[in-house]
Parts: structure tokens; C-alpha cells; sequence
């Protein structure tokens, strides 16, 4: 050990080559998805026996098929080596004698994406990079947020507002900058890949990088052993974005290709009704996904409307090995809840149990028959982090108009998103009124515009106020307070639409206000963006957007 060497496969022209450092493209012919492959030959006949020395407490026992160059830069806290139990109660209770359960709530934060937030950090600190961004619906942000306080990366966390705020405070406690955006989970990563473009900032692409998949690989591997060296008949995961079993299909096609597994198992990916592109798009025999727009559910975590590459992927091996794609209610995965709780003591997250919500229905629809060994995931149980540890102000937040939310999809992000706007922006803003009634907000703005760079700064504290300066000194950019004495915002906006001097000047609305839908309306096409005032933080999510404006002026 210590040097491990491997080769970076494009699988859509065949250009294969020795890996030596990050690349997130294929050299010959850009391709954003690139497989790892070993040394198979010299592994396969050594592997088992290399393994009978080590113990099963980590998912570094597959030390030779993870794609990190040196020892030295894996971040490890002991993930992986989870239990695969044998389900009792259950298995009499459906007549079904060999259903397990991989228990991935026993990841160092609760879930089977420390696997993955083990060999992404890994690879980021194997390649210098000390800062990140990511989209997530909960569960990437805290594990990747905790390994990067390990390995001393700081992170940017993207997350939907429909995150528990538990799961958003456990990613704040690990110290990232948390960004509660208020959109769909697709809108989200789109914000975040901007911010990180714009900033210059190490992106992580989930499912497409070939970190994510390579992780998921070692479920497969243990349940090969923990079942004696072969493969279940069925393998069943909660999906939102597919990585799962993508992975954990590699994992098993790998054994099988060096001889140690004699089979290979059929995958059923189980999604949520509200949010399932994937299950109503192999109903249809589409061979690209549908994305849903509007995901509904209340289990945030798998709200991933467009799964992309995931389906194309999976369709091909459940059409070649057979397998499934079935859908249940958030009513559906809140029973099988209760039910795992009661019958096996095994207590887990929603998303999770949408699995066991799947084994339900295959078995009651006759697909999954009753000699046949199953391996469900039990992808996650994540904790929650009490109130009084953190004070009131860990989350920045961030909406999108609501024209956006109300017709999502990533073409009307790409022309019209927040980002986009402010970064159209960038460099016509020199000058910057803000026009508040709070004195203490004003001088906040002030400040933290101030510390941004060389920008000439009008203040005002009401609206007729605000209007009249605007009128006189044009300002680049309009920060506005929604609720003021006498003239209200809205009235500043009103006449600011109606004077043609004046109505193309970009406002950014910062307001402690709840908006309904009908104000919301009304903003959308006339502000760049909305912000929630009401704590610090908030504020401090404005300091990141103007920060993206004065680095690219000044
Ligand atoms: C991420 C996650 C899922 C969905 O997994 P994908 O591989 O992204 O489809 C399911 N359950 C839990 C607990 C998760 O954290
Ligand atoms: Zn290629």
C-alpha cells in the first residue's frame, strides 16, 4: 500500500488514461462522466486474501479499489464496515425468510453519504483544494460538511428550503456557510454551480464525478462478503438523484468481472410519488428522464426532480438484468417508518424507509418472490441538532423571485436567475443606495458594502426620501426595505416603474416582511432578487452576493 495507481475511462469514446491528478472531463472528447478502472488482473486472484487480514470497520479495507493517489490524504472516520442484518420479525411477518437490512444509519453522521463524503474529501485534499461548494437536500451538506472539518476544507452548503432546519443546523454546527434557498432542489444546484463558477470555487457534481460513484461501490463490495461472496437476488435503494445504485450496480459489476461474486443482483430504485421522474419515465419506455418541475413531497431529501445520467443508466440494467422501478406515497414511506421501528428496532429518516415501503409493494405485486434473497438500504437516520446550540443566526437565505419557483426548470434559471442577474450586474455597480427606515440595518448594509470596495454609498430613511434620491444621483444598484412609515416600498417601486429615468435601475429587496403570493407576483418582474431580513445572517447572505459584485470591479 501507501500509492495506489488506476485509469480514467471515458466510456463514450474509449480514451483511456493513468490517472495523476483531478480531471472532471474526458481529454479527447469532453465527456463530464469518466470511470475508474484498476488493475483487475493482478487484483482479482489476491483480493480475498488480502481482505481476511483486515478488519471490516471501514470502507479503506478496499484500500486498492478507491481511486486516492497516496494513503496519506485519506479522510476517514471509520464509514463503511456497516452491519447487514438479518430481518427477523419482518421476514416472518411477509413470509419472505431472507430479507437483510445494510444499515447505513451507521455512517459517522447517519448516513450511507460518508462513504461518499470520505473519497470526495479525500480527492479535494489530494488535490489542494482547501474551499468547495455544493447543492444538497439535506445529507450530502452534513456529511461532506464534517469531513471537511476534518481535513480543514471550508464549504459552501446550497441547500432547499424544505431541509429540515434540523438537518440545516446539524451542517452549520460543522461550521459551513449555509445557504437556504428557496426554490426546487434542480434551481438550487444551478445557483450553487453559478456561485461557484463565479467565485472560482471547487464545485462538487454529485452523481458526475466519478468520487461519488466510486464510494458507493463498497456497499456492494461488503454485501458480497457479508452474504459469502455473492451477490443478493434483489438490491433495493430510496432514490432521489440515482448515486446509490448507480455505485452500488459498479460495486457488483466489478466483483462479477473478476470472478468473485457468480452473480449479479436485480436493482429496484424506489422513488417517491410526488418526486418519481425516474419510475414515470420507465412507464413510458422513455430512454432520456422527464424531469418533474415541481416536486412534491414532505421527505425533502429525495426531491430531485431531474436525475439526469442516473436513468439512463439504471433503465439499461433493469432492462438487461432485470430489476424495477416502483414509486410510493410520503403516507406509504411513513408507514413502513412505523413498521421498522416496531417489528425490526430499527427507527430511520423517511427517505429510508421509502425503501422498505418498496420491498412492501414488490412483494405484494408478486415481483419479488419468496425464496429470493433482498438486501434493502437502510440509507439513513441523520440526527438532530437542538436548538439552544446554535443562536438564531446560522442560515443565510435566498430567494428566488417567485416567477422562478412558480415555473422552475433550469432554462428560465439559466436566462433570468438571481446570480445570473447580479452577475450581469457586476460591472456597472459603483454606486449603491440603500433606503431603509431602520438605522441599524442602514448602517449594517453600509458596512458590509463598505468592506466590499470602492463604492460611493446614498442613504435614506423613508421612501420619499429614497425616491428623491434616486432621482438625483442614478444609482447603480437600489437596496430596498419593503416596510416603511409613509411611503412603503412598494410605492418606492410604483414610481421608480413609472419614471422612465429611473425604471431600469436594478432593485434588490431586502425585507422582514412575509410576502404573499400575490406581492411575490407583483415583485417578481420588477427586483433582481428578494432577501429575508429578520437576523444577521440573512445580511450576511447579501455580503456574499455584493462581495461577488466588488471582486468583479474592484
Ligand atoms: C441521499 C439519500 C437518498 C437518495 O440517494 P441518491 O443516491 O441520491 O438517489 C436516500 N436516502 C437517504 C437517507 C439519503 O441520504
Ligand atoms: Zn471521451
Amino acid at each position: 500500500m501507501g500509492k495506489n495507481h488506476f485509469w480514467l475511462k471515458c466510456p463514450q469514446c474509449g480514451h483511456r488514461f493513468l490517472y495523476k491528478g483531478l480531471v472532471t472531463a474526458c481529454p479527447r472528447c469532453s465527456h463530464a462522466w469518466l470511470d475508474v478502472e484498476y488493475d483487475y488482473d493482478a487484483l482479482a486472484p489476491r483480493l480475498r486474501q488480502l481482505l481476511e487480514s483486515r478488519p471490516f470497520t471501514s470502507m479503506w479495507r478496499y484500500r486498492e479499489l478507491l481511486p486516492v493517489l497516496h494513503d496519506e490524504n485519506i479522510v476517514t472516520m471509520g464509514e463503511g464496515g456497516t452491519p447487514l442484518l438479518h430481518s427477523q420479525h419482518l421476514g416472518m411477518m411477509l413470509g419472505h425468510p431472507y430479507i437483510y437490512v445494510k444499515d447505513e444509519r451507521q455512517g459517522p453522521t447517519g448516513s450511507f453519504k460518508d462513504r461518499q463524503a470520505s473519497l470526495a474529501i479525500s480527492l479535494m485534499k489530494e488535490n489542494g483544494i482547501t474551499e468547495g461548494v455544493l447543492a444538497s437536500t439535506g445529507n450530502v451538506a452534513i456529511s461532506y460538511s464534517a469531513y471537511s472539518a476534518l481535513a480543514g476544507i471550508k464549504l459552501w452548503a446550497f441547500v432547499t428550503s424544505t431541509v429540515p432546519a434540523d438537518k440545516m443546523r446539524e451542517v452549520a454546527l460543522y461550521g459551513t456557510e449555509v445557504i437556504k434557498v428557496t426554490a426546487t432542489y434542480d434551481q438550487t444546484k444551478e445557483v450553487a454551480a453559478r456561485f461557484a463558477q463565479h467565485k472560482g470555487l471547487y464545485l462538487d457534481r454529485g452523481i458526475r464525478a466519478f468520487a461519488s460513484r466510486q464510494s458507493m461501490k463498497t456497499i456492494a463490495y461488503e454485501i458480497a462478503e457479508q452474504l459469502g461472496w455473492r451477490a443478493p437476488d434483489w438490491y433495493i435503494q430510496a432514490v432521489s438523484g440515482g448515486l446509490g445504485p448507480v455505485g452500488v450496480w459498479q460495486g457488483f459489476e466489478e466483483l462479477y468481472r473478476m470472478g468473485l461474486i457468480p452473480n449479479l443482483p436485480k436493482l429496484a430504485s424506489i422513488q417517491v410519488t410526488g418526486c418519481a421522474p425516474m419510475v414515470h419515465s420507465f412507464r413510458k419506455g422513455l430512454a432520456e428522464v422527464e424531469p418533474v418541475l415541481n416536486p412534491q413531497t414532505l421527505i425533502a431529501t429525495v426531491a430531485t426532480g431531474n436525475p439526469g445520467p442516473a436513468y439512463p443508466f439504471l433503465r439499461r440494467v433493469v432492462l438487461e438484468h432485470g430489476g424495477a422501478f416502483e414509486e410510493v406515497t410520503d403516507e406509504e414511506a411513513f408507514r413502513a417508518m412505523r413498521v421498522m421501528a416496531r417489528m425490526e428496532g430499527l427507527s430511520m429518516e423517511p427517505a429510508a424507509a421509502m425503501a422498505f415501503a418498496g420491498l412492501f409493494k414488490l412483494i405484494q405485486k408478486g415481483i419479488i418472490r419468496k425464496d429470493e434473497i433482498v438486501v434493502v438500504n437502510c440509507s439513513g437516520h441523520t440526527f438532530p441538532v437542538e436548538k439552544h446550540l446554535l443562536d438564531e443566526e446560522w442560515v443565510h437565505s435566498l430567494e428566488l423571485p417567485s416567477e422562478m419557483v412558480a415555473e422552475p426548470g433550469p432554462a428560465v434559471l439559466k436566462e433570468e436567475g438571481l446570480l445570473a442577474s447580479l452577475e450581469r450586474l457586476d460591472d456597472r455597480v459603483r454606486s449603491v443606495a440603500i433606503i431603509d427606515d431602520e438605522p441599524d440595518a442602514v448602517r449594517l448594509l453600509r458596512r458590509i458594502i463598505q468592506a466590499k470596495g470602492g463604492y460611493q454609498i446614498y442613504e435614506a430613511y423613508d421612501g420619499r426620501q429614497g425616491l428623491q434620491l434616486i432621482r438625483e444621483k442614478r444609482p447603480d444598484l437600489v437596496l430596498l426595505d419593503l416596510m416603511m412609515p409613509g411611503m412603503d416600498g412598494f410605492a418606492v417601486l410604483t414610481a421608480m416603474k413609472e419614471d422612465p429615468q429611473i425604471a431600469t435601475i436594478p432593485v434588490i429587496v431586502i425585507t422582514a416582511k412575509d410576502l404573499t403570493a400575490q406581492e411575490r407576483r407583483w415583485l417578481s418582474g420588477k427586483v433582481e432578487s428578494l432577501l429575508q431580513k429578520g437576523s444577521y445572517m440573512d445580511l450576511d447572505a447579501l455580503d456574499a452576493l455584493v462581495g461577488e459584485l466588488s471582486t468583479a470591479v474592484g
